[in-house]
């Protein structure tokens, strides 16, 4: 009798990563894995929720709740995800508590001994205590082929050292295509000389991703082809391509409540699109993470009334100002309050993306965000800020073509300096307006059809997915008759 894989999946503490994990967990079941997610207080209640509906249908998931290590790392007691934290000093002890719990995490192996755990790029620890149980890692970056050739390619050939000022354009070398770049827009870890502890993190990382089984990329070949192969033959990384994961959410229910609870009755929201024309309406929304200065969503909003486009804007904490509302140009709200809708809090994205109103996505450029866009076949603005945001951008406006960009230079995590809202209404005229538009969403509706295609029977991610299973069983027997 062929045995049940069992697959243990741990998640940074983060939407970003806990959702597609999430839903790579719901894949795995859905498709005869028993799937365990290993998550933290905070958060245990978001994912209970999510797998609700396919425990019914008779899949097995569950979760495994761990206490995080908050203070034992000197954060304040009940601070379990990023979005807590207002300083780098703060982000340095989030990722020590995270390296606390290897500990826990061996226990929990040594336990109930699965045959895998895909566990974060941010836990390079996990291949290491995988490995003391015979146990094969795999690692879970959360982003793009893309994303992880460009930093590869700039880790090793340090081509910003060339150039003499933060504006001055370098090219990655050895790329596929030609991606220019400045030294303001790549990570300040990268750019920096002095060792810091999130350097050490993300070195160990990278070396970590070289020693475990291989990736799990939440990705699919035909978005991008050119780099799916860069990253397995030229970088040599053994990676399969089994997404865009999100895709497992089918109906309504599941797309709604994603994360949080949104700060928007859903029919409400819906009922607003329902009476827009089609592809009339701009979504604005800068992931989990984001939070702007006063300044800065004043020019947003001065750029939204300028482009004359209906909009939904999707409103996070403003990091200058907080419980204040007085970025907001004078009678701003009241004069818009027929072309725009302002969710102040957390959005029903999925949702609202996929309504046929929607004709633009400005984006943050989160990975998840992104592939949200591609499946919905929307055109995007990009508006990276940081993480492998500036990557993914690249992606989007010079080799897929889906986007157009704001003109970000500044990579950070806690920006201040400010796009001007002309930026914004430009970027908007171009990506709504005229020929080059229609040429856009042509090209994003096609490709929200090979992701269609991608996880369906017989598509590309729905192989590498039987491909990767295979390995691991086969990986099993191997072991059982050693
Ligand atoms: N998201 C959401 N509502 C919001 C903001 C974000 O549902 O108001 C979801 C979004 O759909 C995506 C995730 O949160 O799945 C954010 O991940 P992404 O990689 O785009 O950005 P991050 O938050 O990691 O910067």
């Amino acid at each position: 009798m062929v045995q049940q894989l069992h697959v243990f999946f741990f998640p940074l503490m983060a939407q970003g990563h806990m959702l597609p994990t999430l839903d790579m967990a719901k894949v795995f079941s859905s498709r005869g894995v028993k799937a365990t997610i290993i998550t933290t207080h905070l958060h245990a209640p978001m994912f209970n929720k999510a797998i609700e509906k396919s425990r019914q249908l008779g899949f097995d998931i569950s979760i495994c709740v761990v206490k995080f290590p908050a203070a034992e790392a000197g954060l304040p007691e009940g601070t379990e995800s990023p979005d807590q934290l207002k300083s780098q000093d703060m982000v340095t002890n989030f990722f020590l508590a995270t390296s606390l719990l290897q500990e826990t995490v061996e226990q929990l192996l040594q336990e109930c001994r699965p045959h895998c755990l895909v566990a974060d790029f941010f836990f390079p620890w996990a291949t290491d205590a995988a490995a003391k149980f015979g146990i094969p890692r795999l690692v879970f970056h959360g982003s793009s082929s893309f994303s992880r050739s460009a930093a590869e390619g700039i880790g090793r050939y340090k081509p910003h050292k060339n150039v003499s000022s933060d504006s001055e354009p370098f090219v990655i070398p050895d790329l596929p295509h030609e991606i220019k770049m400045t030294r303001g827009q790549i990570s300040i870890h990268q750019r920096q000389e002095t060792e810091t502890e999130f350097k050490k993190l993300l070195v160990k990382a990278r070396d970590s991703e070289l020693t475990s089984y291989g990736v799990v990329v939440n990705s699919f070949y035909e978005l991008e082809p050119e780099y799916v192969d860069y990253y397995t033959k030229k970088l040599g990384r053994r990676a399969w391509h089994v997404g865009p994961f999100v895709l497992c959410n089918k109906e309504a229910e599941d797309k709604a409540e994603r994360g949080k609870k949104s700060d928007i009755d859903q029919q409400e929201c819906l009922k607003w699109l329902d009476e827009k024309t089609p592809n009339s309406v701009v979504y604005i929304c800068f992931g989990s993470l984001s939070g702007f200065t006063a300044a800065q969503l004043h020019e947003i909003a001065k750029g939204l009334e300028a482009s004359g486009q209906q909009f939904i804007w999707v409103v996070r904490k403003c990091v200058d100002e907080e419980d204040s509302e007085r970025w907001f140009p004078e009678g701003f709200e009241e004069r818009m309050k027929e072309k725009g809708l302002i969710i102040k809090g957390w959005a029903p994205q999925l949702l609202i993306l996929e309504h046929e109103s929607i004709g633009a996505f400005v984006t943050h450029c989160g990975w998840n965000s992104i592939l949200e866009g591609v499946c919905s076949g929307v055109p995007m603005v990009s508006w990276p800020l940081f993480a492998e945001q500036f990557f993914n951008e690249k992606l989007l406006t010079d080799v897929l073509r889906i986007g157009i960009g704001v003109g970000a230079r500044d990579w950070s995590r806690f920006t201040t300096s400010v796009i001007k809202s002309e930026a914004l209404s430009r970027a908007l005229d171009r990506i709504m307006v005229g020929e080059e538009a229609f040429t856009i969403r042509g090209r994003s509706k096609a490709l929200k059809e090979m992701a269609r295609k991608a996880v369906e029977e017989g598509g590309s991610s729905y192989c590498d997915f039987n491909a990767l299973i295979k390995e691991l069983s086969t990986f099993h027997n191997g072991r059982k008759q050693e």
